[in-house]
């Protein structure tokens, strides 16, 4: 878990490199939406809204990938669960499988920090590679490395946008986290500290057996 920019993204793709199963929900939805499927289409009309997708949608796609997968194998999940009722569902698919949650991540970014770090990113529209003018700038101003066309800014980036998003985000997330800090599952970590960093923190805690050989 963790608000808009705090970099759930990142630490998964560094928790997937040591060898643990990564999905994340957005992927799935993008996927959906691209092959243009009914669901597909059902999910795009939320997500422009700015609206989360409805929970029926999230926990088929979920569902599929869950009963999909060999039991007993590692995942980290990011973007999922992100209500209380995808929360107690999984909870009730885990069960059916013997399986438990090693832990619930949260990473913790300021308002401010989310700010400075959302409205600073640039997008190159051609090939999606992402900058930030402070802490990854292009070499040449507004201009991707990659192709040489000009970097945009997400309209979601904009300071107003990503003020809302961050408040709404916290207060969606609220019931969840409580979910997991009452099964004594929740986990802090400051947003700031690097993603390898937190997952040796992670690993060492929990020793997870690596799934991809
Ligand atoms: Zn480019």
């Amino acid at each position: 878990m963790g608000s808009p920019g705090a970099g759930k993204g990142t630490l998964a793709v560094e928790l997937a490199a040591r060898g643990v199963e990564h999905l994340s929900t957005g992927d799935l939805f993008r996927a959906e939406i691209e092959r243009k499927t009914p669901l597909g289409g059902r999910i795009k009309t939320a997500l422009d809204r700015g609206e989360l997708a409805p929970d029926e949608l999230t926990l088929g796609l979920m569902r599929k990938w869950f009963w999909g997968r060999p039991a007993g194998r590692g995942f980290v999940l990011d973007g999922f669960p992100r209500t209380l009722i995808q929360a107690r569902c999984f909870d009730e698919w885990l069960e059916a499988r013997n399986e438990v949650l090693s832990a619930c991540v949260f990473l913790e970014l300021g308002e401010e920090a989310t700010v400075k770090r959302l409205s600073g990113r640039r997008i190159c529209p051609w090939d999606g590679r992402v900058y930030h003018i402070e802490h990854r700038p292009p070499a040449i101003e507004e201009t991707c490395d990659d192709c040489g066309g000009s970097l945009v800014r997400r309209e979601d980036d904009a300071e107003t946008v990503v003020r809302r998003r961050y408040r709404l985000y916290l207060k969606k997330s609220r019931p969840v986290a409580k979910y997991y800090r009452d099964q004594g599952l929740l986990r802090f970590y400051d947003a700031d500290r690097r993603p390898a960093e937190i997952v040796s923190d992670l690993l060492s805690a929990y020793q997870p057996t690596p799934t991809i050989s």
